[in-house]
């Protein structure tokens, strides 16, 4: 068996000890004879698989009790819609547009009601977050919404936009469980678990009790109620099962490795060994300012597309896989997410290293 070392940006690299444990109970999950793919959402051991899960998550975010926790369907994009939709009491939102997943949440948001682009940064290809510190906040705007780790672009919100009093809304899909995190900040706090988490498939949403309501225009279909997930517990239908149970298992692995905080520390070491190596480096660079740069996902050139694509073949001949950029920004992009080890950085450094000789630079 020949692992590679996987920088994809989603689906991504998970917890070996994770696959593998997943991998012994496959065909008779804790002697219930069958697959936790096979069994009734129903039943009592699937109940516990759902709310162990649910307790885990509770702890390791310190998630207050006066919020609501949904594991859903649909990814990030469904959340585009639900989110107006649920939250929209005047009809305004305010959006910090500063990358291609908060301009589309802002866009599907447009078809509820009136979305304001508060700030962006597309101006320099969303290299940067905008000073949000004094924003033009709508009196009316019922939230203030945020992406706050931009996948493509690598970047990421330190400090919280000042909403003025608002609620503020995040899409927090690739920076999910990377940090602690105060969760009373946010009204809403949600992502697709495929970047940091589980597999594609499940969407948690963290959402302020106070926010689910029932008085809702009547086209809102019951699923996208968040009314309906929450007073159900996430069964109000058949839940993504198998992925819930893998989530499950990450929040274990997450616990059994120090929590949030170690992780945040184990981040910010794998970052440094890349970052430092972009900035001393005469062939490869970073394109993110660098006070905003993402933990996460790690964008860089060479500023010569023939040798980014050389790059990108020669790395993966090597067994780095999934380096190539998104396709709106071209370049390289390398993705460390809590699961990739740190031997993992340091053995692409060291690839990158050796490129730049044999480069000439
Ligand atoms: C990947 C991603 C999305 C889209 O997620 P889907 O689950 O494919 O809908 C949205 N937001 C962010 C920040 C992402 O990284």
């Amino acid at each position: 068996m020949a692992r590679v070392y996987n920088f994809s940006a989603g689906p991504a690299v998970l917890p070996e000890e994770v696959l593998k444990e997943a991998a012994a109970e496959m065909l008779d999950y804790q002697g219930s004879g069958m697959s936790v793919m096979e069994m009734s959402h129903r039943s009592k051991v699937y109940d516990d698989i759902i709310k162990t899960a649910e307790a885990d998550l509770r702890e390791l975010m310190g998630i207050p009790e006066n919020y609501e926790v949904l594991f859903l369907q649909g990814g990030a994009w469904t959340q585009f819609s639900a989110i107006p939709m649920n939250l929209m009491k005047n009809g305004v939102a305010d959006y910090i547009v500063t990358g291609q997943w908060a301009k589309k949440a802002w866009q599907e948001a447009q078809k509820y009601g009136k979305a304001n682009k508060i700030a962006s940064s597309e101006d320099e290809t969303f290299s940067y977050i905008p000073d949000c510190s004094d924003l033009p906040i709508d009196d009316d705007a019922d939230y203030v919404y945020i992406c706050e780790n931009n996948t493509i672009y690598g970047t990421k919100f330190w400090t919280l936009p000042n909403t003025k009093g608002k609620d503020l809304v995040a899409d927090v899909s690739s920076c999910f469980l990377s940090e602690p995190v105060d969760v009373s900040k946010y009204a809403v706090i949600y992502g697709g678990v495929q970047k940091n988490i589980g597999p594609a498939g499940v969407t948690i949403v963290i959402i302020r009790k106070d926010l689910i309501r029932d008085d809702l225009a009547d086209y809102v279909p019951t699923l996208l109620k968040y009314k309906t997930q929450a007073d159900a517990q996430s069964l109000f239908n058949t839940p993504p099962c198998y992925g819930i149970y893998i989530c499950g298992k990450v929040f274990k692995w997450l616990k059994a490795n120090g929590g949030l905080s170690a992780m945040k520390q184990r981040n910010e070491e794998k970052a440094k060994i890349l970052y430092d190596f972009l900035d001393s480096s005469s062939l490869f660079k970073g394109t993110v300012r660098k006070e905003d740069r993402s933990l996460m996902n790690v964008p860089f050139i060479t500023g010569d597309a023939d040798l980014d694509a050389k790059f990108v073949a020669e790395s993966k001949a090597a067994g780095f896989e999934n380096l190539k950029g998104h396709r709106s920004v071209g370049g390289m992009r390398a993705s460390i997410y809590n699961a990739m080890p740190k031997a993992g950085v340091e053995k692409l450094v060291d690839f990158m290293s050796e490129f730049e000789k044999k480069a000439g630079k």
